[in-house]
């Protein structure tokens, strides 16, 4: 299978005809090519850009809504295609690509397709003064989405429906090991009629394709989500040029359980919070604080239920959890398991690799459960981003609020617990840009997303994403 690239409406070859392998996990093989394009490839992709910008800048907005809408419906009618391309690709269960998502990304499109009709600015009179003013929120330009591995599909649209839908044109890059769905989206984009130049796709390696985005100097904003020292490096290329910069970031996240939760609930939502898309999501649980009174109740109840977790075969209808995304990923995540017991961790459950029958050379890895005695260690301060999750016990509300806050991450949290005031309390107190309460990931496309700390800067979501693809002009008229 070869990926090409979407430029100008059209699928073309890099124009290097340079390419980079592109890897099944699920058994290892190699399944297809993807272009390793380079600045020259973004340059042209910028050219035909500025001449769609003309046009699409000035469309209504009512025409904008109806062809979001009508992606959000071409990428419906493609579920199952899209499900079984994006297992594939990232390894995931199908299941899971069905039902989350594919159906995501296509309320990524329509979300926004309907909130940009609902989009308004401020005006001010200025009383006394006999003065109006008014706030313009117009298109930016040519803006670079850049996205990573683990939601596909769903991540890469998050970013491009509000840019379109604000009127701007998009140079996007998906991460090169995952660039299968993205690729799809190109023709799903034409049946909808988005004009040529609107959104163009590159595919290729972040140093290289990614590189050539965010040092364009024609791409006046960039949208990244990833790793934090990416989106380190990414800041200070972009800073010196004055690039609007939203960048959505690595976790760490806490998962805080008192003893009056509702037990049944918060156990069937934590095996999730933690191994979910093998527990690639920024927004995991991956640190689990369970309060002493039901420490050793939780850790037998957590240890049997993720022991019926079945790993395998990410096309079979009854896997949990699937491949790890890449070789070099399964290695990271098993240099934090051989390094556990030197971290003063004891691993209570898995810990090793999996060999799937008939597909040996994927990359299978078991949930995994560690218990450590203190929260400065290693596997509570690094983002490891596999299906490794560390649990320990503390004894108060103060107590653990400080280790949930003791990390250089702040993307989400979570509390389990029946008691309103200390639910005020800590949500209030808590370092990170989300806090659940009483459940995991629960979202509502209109609400801010995005960390604290080095978890990001900015925020994405209904009104915060389309503030951030447009510029902002007053404009003062004394009468
Ligand atoms: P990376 O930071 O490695 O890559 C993210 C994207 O950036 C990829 O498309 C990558 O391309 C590209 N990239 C890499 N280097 C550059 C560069 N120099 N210039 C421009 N682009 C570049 O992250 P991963 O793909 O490994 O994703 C995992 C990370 O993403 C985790 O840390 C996770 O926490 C975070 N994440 C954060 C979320 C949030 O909302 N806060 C949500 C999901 C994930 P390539 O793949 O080719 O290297």
């Amino acid at each position: 299978m070869t990926i090409q690239n979407f430029v100008n409406g059209e699928y073309s070859n890099p124009i290097n005809n340079n390419w980079i392998d592109n890897y099944c996990p699920a058994n290892g093989k190699i399944y297809g090519q993807i272009p390793n394009s380079t600045e020259e490839d973004i340059a042209l992709a910028v050219e035909v850009a500025e001449v769609a910008f003309k046009s699409w800048s000035t469309t209504t907005v009512e025409k904008r809504s109806t062809i979001l809408l009508k992606i959000a419906e071409g990428i419906e009618s493609r579920l199952d295609e899209l499900a079984e391309a994006e297992s594939k690709d990232n390894g995931k269960p199908v299941n899971l690509a069905k039902s989350v998502d594919i159906p995501r990304a296509a309320s990524n499109f329509r979300f926004f397709g309907h909130a940009i009709t609902q989009f308004a600015s401020e005006s001010h009179d200025s009383t006394g003064q006999n003065a109006l003013n008014y706030t313009l929120r117009q298109p930016i330009g040519i803006v670079g989405c850049i996205s990573p591995w683990n939601l596909p599909l769903y991540l890469f649209t998050w970013k491009i429906a509000p840019a379109l839908a604000a009127g701007n044109c998009v140079i996007a890059k998906p991460s090169e090991v995952t660039p299968m769905t993205a690729f799809l989206l190109g023709e799903i984009c034409n049946k909808a009629g988005l004009p040529k130049g609107v959104l163009n796709i590159v595919h290729g390696l972040g140093s290289n394709t990614g590189q050539a985005i965010i040092a364009h100097s024609k791409i006046k904003a960039i949208s990244f989500t990833g790793g934090t020292k990416t989106g380190a490096h990414i800041a200070a290329i972009a800073a010196p040029k004055f690039k609007k910069l939203s960048l959505e970031l690595g976790g760490k996240n806490p998962n805080i359980i008192f003893a009056d939760c509702d037990y049944e609930d918060m156990l069937n939502t934590t095996v999730k919070s933690s191994f979910a898309n093998q527990g690639q999501i920024c927004l995991c649980g991956s640190r689990v604080f369970v309060e002493r009174a039901i420490y050793d109740k939780f850790k037998t109840d957590f240890i049997n239920k993720v022991s019926q977790l079945k790993v395998g075969d990410p096309g079979m209808e009854e896997t949990d959890l699937g491949a790890l995304v890449s070789k070099d990923h399964l290695k990271k995540v098993m240099s934090y398991i051989e390094t556990a017991e030197q971290d003063d961790g004891t691993i209570l459950y898995g810990g090793q690799e999996i060999s799937v029958e008939g597909l040996e050379n994927g990359y299978y890895l078991m949930p995994t459960v560690i218990e450590v005695k203190n929260n400065s260690c290693k596997l509570n301060q690094e983002e490891i981003f596999g299906p490794v999750v560390t649990i320990m016990p503390f004894d108060t509300e103060k107590e653990v609020l400080s280790m949930a806050n003791d990390t250089t991450y702040g993307l989400s949290a979570t509390i389990w617990t029946n008691n309103l005031k200390r639910t005020m309390r800590m949500s209030k107190a808590l370092e990170s840009g989300i806090v659940w309460v009483n459940t995991w990931m629960m979202r509502d496309l209109r609400t801010p997303f995005g960390g604290m700390k080095n978890s990001g800067v900015g925020r994405e979501g209904g009104f915060e994403a389309l503030r951030f693809f447009t510029d902002t002009k007053n404009v003062c008229i004394q009468y």
